[in-house]
């Protein structure tokens, strides 16, 4: 059965589909796509987000908005996390690297789509607070660790995708280092509170990397 509340939670979240799939139409020149895949939406419509956003801001979790979620740190908005699963391109055999585990929403969303995620968080208390909502939501194929990523995870590495929730001005070497041949990497670049692109790499089957820009965006900084 379900509560009430529950099913106003579920009305708001079906509008916030229905606002991704708008944002996906309108962008669709820049963002070279007129809609994300079936896959994607449908785990952007299973991950219940009002519980990844501070306590007291759930009413306003499935407005189609980044979100503070404390430490100066915030929840990307949900076109933006949609447009990067996307790009991403998973599969479910996939093992992916997250650098900016942040509130683990993106995390979550990731999980549902791929075999295992494993993701780096600079800052201690997001990253217990994450492990702690994935934990309650029973998502078991995460793997959360605290450090900077942009040395990546070496012991773990090759990795088929890379995805990265903060910006940096040039992608990090061990990034592309850990990345699998055929793999690919979504990342934000540029300087903070300039023009950022978020940006798609490429690494094909002789070892190859190179990037092209996909939207203007605006990310924090990878500190
Ligand atoms: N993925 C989140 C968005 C997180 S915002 C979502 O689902 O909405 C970006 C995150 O990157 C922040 O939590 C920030 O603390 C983290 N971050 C910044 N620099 C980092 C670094 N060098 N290594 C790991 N995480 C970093």
């Amino acid at each position: 059965m379900t509560t009430p509340d529950d099913e106003t939670l579920i009305r708001a979240r079906h509008r916030m589909l229905d606002s991704i799939e708008d944002d996906a139409r309108d962008m669709a020149p820049l963002i070279g796509r007129a809609a994300f895949a079936p896959a994607v939406m449908a785990a952007m419509g299973a991950v219940p987000r009002h519980r990844f956003v501070p306590a007291g801001q759930g009413h306003r979790a499935y407005v189609n908005r980044p979100l503070p979620i404390g430490h100066g740190q915030t929840i990307s908005q949900p076109t933006i996390v949609a447009l990067m699963t996307d790009l991403l391109d998973l599969a479910p055999t996939h093992r992916v690297l997250e650098i900016g585990t942040g509130c683990g929403y993106q995390t979550a969303v990731l999980a549902r789509l791929a075999a295992r995620v494993f993701s780096v968080e600079t800052i201690p208390r997001l990253s217990e607070a994450a492990a702690a909502r994935l934990d309650d939501l029973g998502i078991v194929n995460v793997i959360l660790r605290r450090g900077d990523g942009a040395e990546g995870w070496p012991s773990e590495a090759p990795f088929d995708r890379i995805i990265v929730t903060a910006a940096p001005e040039r992608i990090p070497p061990p990034l592309i280092d850990q990345l699998a041949p055929g793999g690919r990497m979504v990342i934000p670049l540029g300087r903070p509170w300039e023009r950022q692109w978020l940006t798609v790499g490429g690494k094909d089957s002789a070892g190859a990397f190179t990037t092209r820009r996909n939207l203007p965006v605006a990310f924090v900084p990878l500190v």
